[in-house]
């Protein structure tokens, strides 16, 4: 492993993208992220220049979605007139729906999650969708003072083009549900469904750019590992979803024949890339591929790695191989699709420490251990859930402006 490889990311850092820096939506995207942001800041880190930044900010500022005011920024010497969004009456709701547990939040433009509720996912995709709708109500009618702009609703599988329907969730056993027919309570508010993986890209896009780690975020990978794997592209500052009648199914990584004639998988192949390097897949490495003995539990993701902190050789072994696959496996989607920088989301972040060294070696056997500058990282765990449902909404709000 050389210097100039896996642990800097910093390095993709630099790569101009000149024909996406003009769009309006990412302007947005970047003071709301950075926001108070001056034009100055905003015109270096899309690479415009500040006249291009001005025409775009001025009738955002007539029209009340933004205000310019003057601020002390910590470290500037002198106050700096800073630009941010007027968001005291818009509110966001998010929806996710996970494979276990679901959630309903509430955000605003700036990001702070003011309300947030988790209940179990109930098998019955009705009777799931009505107690998400039950609590998105509650949260509706206890703001009537505010505007609810968008609904973004988070789920582990394949939506439709329009982003209103989930096709397939195969961990929830879940085909053709009309979800933002379900959850619509108000025409004038949109509710849009999407993958969480692709949800989980976006939050982390924003708390990057937030952090400054990254102008924009313009090309990565997101790997999403908790009770499946699911991955979510970011291309050209964009997420993509495939394209023509395959739109809204792009990023199924997860069901990708890993081991041939390998483990039975619930989407009714085997061998499948997530059988092997989900978190969820922890529980039946640390068993042995057998069921629990006697006075034996399946051991939760979360108990294997506190094991592992503390000394046990078997569940240290145990997430080693997850890390292991997992690099198999992002060795082959760097591959395909020819992006080299790569985040991971999801439970499978708690065990990190762990997971790291053997997912960079596998990398390294591949051919993608011949090229300079991949990268992999550990996002947060928090972006996989309710983060990016909301963020959905909120992205889905910007980009209509
Ligand atoms: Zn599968």
């Amino acid at each position: 492993m050389n210097d100039s490889s896996p642990f800097q990311p910093e390095q993709h850092l630099t790569v101009p993208e000149p024909n996406i820096a003009g769009k309006k939506s990412l302007l947005l995207r970047l003071i709301r992220a950075a926001q108070p942001i001056t034009r100055t800041d905003i015109a270096g880190r899309l690479g415009i220049d500040k006249s291009t930044v001005t025409d775009h900010v001025e009738p955002l500022v007539t029209s009340g979605i933004l205000r310019e005011e003057t601020h002390e920024i910590t470290g500037q010497g002198r106050p700096a007139r800073t630009l941010s969004f007027i968001d005291e009456n818009d509110y966001f709701i998010g929806v996710n729906l996970g494979v276990r547990r679901s959630q309903v939040g509430l955000t605003t433009l700036k990001g702070e999650i003011e309300a947030e509720e988790d209940f179990e996912t109930q098998t019955d995709a009705r009777a799931a969708l009505r107690m998400a709708r039950e609590r998105i109500e509650k949260l509706y009618q206890a703001n009537p003072n505010r505007t609810l702009r968008v609904i973004g609703v988070s789920v582990p599988g394949m939506t439709d083009a329009r982003r209103s329907e989930l096709i397939y969730a195969p961990n929830l056993n879940w085909t053709k549900v009309r979800i933002a027919d379900a959850l619509r309570i108000n025409e004038s508010v949109k509710v849009i469904v999407e993958n969480d993986s692709t949800a989980a890209a976006m939050y982390e896009a924003r708390v990057k750019i937030r952090k400054s780690e990254d102008g924009l975020m313009t090309n990565f990978i997101l790997v999403r590992s908790g009770t499946g794997i699911g991955v979510g592209l970011v291309i050209g500052s964009e997420v993509y979803r495939g394209s023509g009648l395959g739109r809204g199914i792009a990023g199924e990584f997860g069901h990708m024949t890993i081991v041939a004639g390998g483990k039975p998988c619930v989407c009714g192949n085997r061998g499948c890339w997530e059988k092997y390097a989900s978190a969820a897949s922890a529980a039946s490495l640390y068993l042995g591929d057998r069921p629990p003995g006697r006075g034996e539990s399946v051991p939760r993701f979360v108990e294997i790695v506190s094991k592992a902190e503390n000394g046990d050789n078997r569940s240290r072994r145990t997430l080693e191989k997850i890390g292991d696959y997992l690099g198999i496996g992002i060795a082959n989607v760097i591959m395909g699709v020819g992006i080299p920088r790569v985040i991971i989301s999801g439970r499978l972040v708690y065990g990190w420490n762990f997971i790291k060294a053997p997912l960079h070696e596998a990398i390294e056997r591949s051919i993608i251990g011949k090229i300079d500058g991949w990268s992999v990282e550990a996002g947060e765990p928090a972006g996989a859930a309710i983060g990016g449902a909301l963020e959905v909404a909120v992205e889905e709000y910007l980009s209509n402006i």
